[in-house]
């Protein structure tokens, strides 16, 4: 008998197979795929030369969170933050910009730049406690309550029906409605807020990084550090059942909750197979990736100098596009989400080309290509954008889960980020990684949710060692 079988080799598996191989355990990794990584891949999708991010493209919890601080991610990869996390253009060659700098956005955002100030700069003074906060369960207690109930607050100044208050501006509201429909849900909901706000103070502090190489080089740091310490690691190896595994003391599965229900069967509490046959997919995402003559030709220059372009216009546009997706309808002018790799890695590309990576959001389960769309929301914004194409490929929503059966229908997030799903994500509990003797949930599906942190791995992995093995977690440093 092995000690412990890891299904899925995405960020979150490849985490829990570092803290459990270097506890010294012998540990096995399956996974469906030829290459690992699920949504934190890298792949030539369009032109030779060009290599895209497949999923995640932007990383700013790939420094913050607790797991990959402890990992020292950023002394194992280069990791790069732009002076500009993120723009929001708008029409008439205008575009607020969300500095690192936060003085200096507070400043440009003029009347609305104290109101600014006062949203983050008490978030951004304490942001490593505040992703412990976050990144925990909120039970018992939460682990800075103090911090805790200024995100509260402030998840209610932005998240409430008539929010966001205090601004005078389009400007500021344009910001926060970029930053807030990252959550596919409604605006203004707690449910988009809430991540919001943590990714908007994140981009004040650690800055949004893009790795150079690619998120595969975040992937690869795992893989490199589990097979080190002895893990195995088996690529095209799909399991269906855990009678497919060999017998293990442990079975931690980075999968959705109804397929580690359909893997794990009889093992499975009978709470949790009720709370996974609750649990709720949420809208979709559909890719549009470009290879590109050079950087596109943004109306506003500032556009250019930011990792991260979110395209949808005023919060109340960007607010419309949301609420098409959500009842079901392909917005005219979809929220389109854009990542310019090229400003900090000329990895990406042939010399003076670049590859912008972009998705839209669409409900779940489209197959529609929406290339078109994309390209009309790039050239409102860059006019000229059409010249500089080279090549493009689409990913529809239902692509993404036919390359990653964790993206259900499409669904980024693997669960619908409500409130309901951030607080019992997929059960209420301490410790909502536990499924049943020897069996943990260890995906985006749990607790902390979506994001390449790692987060849900190193919590599976901790309690694991916890209830089977009875060991401590290890050093996990370089
Ligand atoms: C298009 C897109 C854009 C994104 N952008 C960002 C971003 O910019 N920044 C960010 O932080 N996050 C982003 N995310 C979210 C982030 O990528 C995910 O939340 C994170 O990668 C989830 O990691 P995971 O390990 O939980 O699951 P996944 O990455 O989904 O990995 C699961 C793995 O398990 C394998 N698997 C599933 N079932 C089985 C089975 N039965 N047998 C064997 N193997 C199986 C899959 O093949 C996959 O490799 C994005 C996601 C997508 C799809």
């Amino acid at each position: 008998m092995i000690d412990a079988v890891v299904v899925g080799a995405g960020i979150n598996g490849l985490a829990a197979a570092v803290v459990l191989a270097r506890a010294g355990l012998d540990v096995e990794v399956w996974e469906a795929n030829p290459t690992a990584g699920g949504g934190a891949r890298t792949l030539p999708l369009n032109e030779p030369g060009f290599v895209h991010d497949w999923g995640s493209a932007v990383h700013p919890m790939a420094l913050a969170s607790p797991f990959f601080r402890a990992f020292g991610l950023a002394e194992r990869i280069e990791l790069t933050a732009p002076e500009a996390s993120y723009a929001q253009p708008l029409d008439g060659r205008h575009a607020a910009v969300a500095w690192r700098d936060l003085g200096r956005t507070a400043d440009e955002l003029g009347r609305d730049g104290p109101a600014w100030r006062r949203l983050f700069a008490p978030l951004a003074g304490r942001s490593a406690q505040l992703l412990d906060t976050v990144m925990a369960p909120m039970l018992p207690m939460p682990a800075h309550p103090l911090l805790a109930a200024r995100l509260g607050l402030r998840m209610a100044r932005t998240g409430l029906p008539g929010a966001p208050w205090r601004f005078s501006g389009d400007a500021a509201p344009a910001l926060l409605a970029g930053v807030f429909a990252h959550s596919i849900s409604p605006l203004p909901s707690l449910a988009a807020a809430a991540p919001g706000l943590v990714l908007a103070t994140l981009a004040h502090t650690v800055g949004w990084p893009i790795p150079h190489g690619g998120s595969q080089a975040i992937t690869d740091a795992l893989m490199a550090d589990a097979t080190a310490h002895g893990a195995r690691i088996l690529l095209d190896h799909r399991v269906s059942s855990v009678a497919d595994l060999p017998p293990a003391r442990a079975v931690l599965l980075d999968t959705s909750p109804r397929a580690l229900v359909a893997i794990a069967g009889d093992r499975v509490d009978s709470r949790y197979r009720r709370a996974a046959a609750h649990f709720r997919h949420g809208d979709a995402a559909t890719k549009v990736d470009f290879a590109l003559r050079g950087p596109v030709p943004w109306a506003a220059h500032d556009v250019s100098r930011a990792g991260t372009v979110h395209l949808g216009g005023t919060w109340r546009d960007v607010a419309q596009g949301e609420a098409d997706v959500a009842a079901g309808r392909h917005a005219k002018r979809p929220y389109v989400l854009v990542s310019q790799p090229g400003l900090v890695d000329p990895t990406r590309a042939p010399e003076g080309s670049q590859t912008l990576w972009t998705y839209a959001h669409v409900p779940a389960g489209s197959d529609v290509d929406v290339r078109e769309a994309v390209i009309a929301q790039l050239e409102r914004f860059a006019p000229g954008f059409r010249d500089q194409i080279i090549a493009s490929s689409v990913t529809t929503a239902r692509d993404l889960e036919r390359g990653d059966a964790n993206l259900v229908g499409g669904d980024i997030a693997t669960g619908q980020v409500s409130l309901r799903q951030l607080v019992a994500r997929p059960v209420l509990s301490r410790a909502p990684w536990r499924a049943g003797p020897g069996i943990y949930l260890c995906s985006a599906a749990t607790t902390p949710g979506p994001g390449v942190h790692g987060m849900a791995g190193f919590q599976a992995a901790r309690l694991a060692l916890q209830d089977v093995f009875g060991g401590p977690t290890p050093d996990l440093a370089p």
